[in-house]
């Protein structure tokens, strides 16, 4: 069945933290947040669009839902709960901190049918975190993990690449905790350094230096073998540009693109084109309808480095292959 998510966002307004690469000023004053009794008319319009036999979750995300006062996100809960006690919706979804997680906060959350957390866990490494002012270390990420999983909650953790002190061996680390720590789901995104944010300062200061478009597309290639190794879901590679988040406007640096997963997933498939191609002259090249255009390469770039390598490569899609599985026959 395939599965459809109302999304509420709620940011939180005045955290307490200062997260190095958020500007929070400009989340307070950006958005509205629907107060608990009017997301009843954003459920509904959604509602009414969804097609039939879809699972449909409501998801609270935008920031740590878990951090609002407690009255608040009951009220929030109990509106998302008589969805689920009606058989509308199937289950309620949220992102938080790690931090934010106990075994009583768990007890609610269950309490009122939500059936998936995502924790920005960004990095697992100590110095990563405390350079970023992330607030926490890695021991609570674990711990909150854990929790989750205990309750049977889908586990989502979010990594960030390139934070302050991160080096690419360092995110492959993250990515494999996050493999260890049993998560059902990631989400993999590039730092990028935010008008108005300690960052920004760092990034003046030369004390912090924002990944290339390259660099985060290797970084990014890396962490992806590692979770396509197993039946982790990833989510969402890169950030989309918006019209807030382009360069002269709120961004001031870091790498963002407009095709950045597909130029990932480009990269990814040209090391499994050349680890899997042995023999030069003509040959053909199956691979899963879906990753198709990602073997052929963003703009052709994996068929063309075939070529200067000696291959003449032609490729077809094969619907029993799956994804980043590979079938060449030599002619
Ligand atoms: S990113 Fe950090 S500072 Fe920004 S809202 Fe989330 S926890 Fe607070």
């Amino acid at each position: 069945m395939k599965h459809c998510n109302i999304p509420i966002f709620i940011p939180e307004l005045a955290c307490p933290h200062q997260c190095v690469f958020c500007d929070q000023e400009k989340i307070s004053a950006t958005f509205t947040v629907p107060k608990p009794n009017e997301i009843i008319e954003i459920i509904d319009s959604y509602l009414e669009t969804i097609p039939k036999n879809r699972e449909i979750n409501i998801a609270f995300f935008g920031g740590s839902f878990t951090g609002i006062p407690r009255v608040e996100m009951i009220a929030y809960l109990k509106e998302a709960h008589k969805y689920i006690e009606s058989g509308k919706v199937q289950g309620i979804r949220l992102s938080t901190r790690p931090d934010y997680i106990s075994e009583e906060l768990l007890d609610i959350l269950v309490q009122y049918g939500v059936t998936a957390i995502e924790l920005g866990a960004q990095s697992t490494n100590d110095k990563v975190l405390v350079k970023s002012g992330r607030g926490h270390k890695f021991d609570v990420i674990k711990k909150a993990a854990k929790l989750i999983k205990e309750r049977n909650i889908e586990l989502g953790l979010q990594m960030m690449l390139g934070l302050p002190f991160d080096t690419l061996e360092l995110s492959i680390q993250t990515a494999k905790d996050i493999v260890n720590l049993k998560a059902d789901s990631t989400r993999i995104y590039p730092t990028v350094v935010v008008k108005g944010t300690v960052l920004e300062k760092m990034y003046n200061n030369g004390d912090y230096k924002a990944l290339s478009l390259n660099d985060a597309i290797l970084w990014s290639k890396e962490v992806l073998k590692i979770f396509n190794k197993t039946s982790i879901k990833v989510l969402r590679v890169g950030l989309h540009p918006s019209e807030e988040l382009e360069l002269g406007k709120s961004l001031i640096a870091g790498p963002i693109h407009p095709s950045f997963k597909e130029m990932v997933l480009s990269a990814l498939w040209n090391d499994i084109l050349f680890e899997n191609i042995e023999k030069d002259g003509a040959v053909t090249i199956k691979v899963s309808e879906k990753q198709l255009n990602y073997a052929i390469g963003y703009k052709g770039k994996n068929r063309n480095d075939l070529k200067i390598k000696g291959f003449d490569a032609k490729f077809m899609a094969d619907t029993t292959l799956k994804d980043f599985e590979i079938d060449v026959c030599y002619h």
